[in-house]
């Protein structure tokens, strides 16, 4: 469950989902429209490359694209059914979770974002090739 949560939060919930073009935006072909509020809230290596803020605003956005889906297609039920087995099994849920939180702090670290303040690199290794918008630094 751990690699799990990794896996999911590297390929689809990174931090770059901000970034119009980046790998991570890509991979979602053209669902990826869907995260397009999601970019017009979230600049480019703004608040969504924060240590709690970020994973969990990508988390909760996803949960609503979902919830947003089953209410479309009827699948309310397949969704509560996955929140129940979720509940059910904490363990393994958390250990989904750390995976996740992981890996989307293993990015902030890789991009140069250090927690509590600390001053790292500022390179950004975003795909750029897709896009023009410039790099907003904070800092
Ligand atoms: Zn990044």
């Amino acid at each position: 469950m751990y690699l799990g949560g990794c896996t999911a939060s590297f390929l689809f919930l990174s931090p770059d989902l901000d970034l119009e073009g980046s790998r991570p935006t890509r991979r979602w072909g053209l669902l990826s429209l869907l995260w397009a509020p999601y970019r017009l809230l979230h600049p480019h290596r703004g608040i969504s490359h924060t240590y709690l803020y970020g994973p969990v605003s990508r988390l909760a956005y996803a949960a609503l694209l979902v919830l947003a889906l089953a209410r479309l297609t009827g699948g309310e039920e397949a969704v509560l059914s996955l929140v129940q087995r979720a509940l059910a099994f904490p363990v393994h849920t958390g250990a989904f979770l750390l995976g996740y939180f992981a890996a989307q702090w293993v990015h902030l670290i890789q991009d140069g974002i250090l927690p509590f303040g600390l001053s790292g690199r500022r390179s950004c290794r975003c795909s750029k090739r897709r896009t023009r918008r410039k790099h907003s630094w904070k800092g």
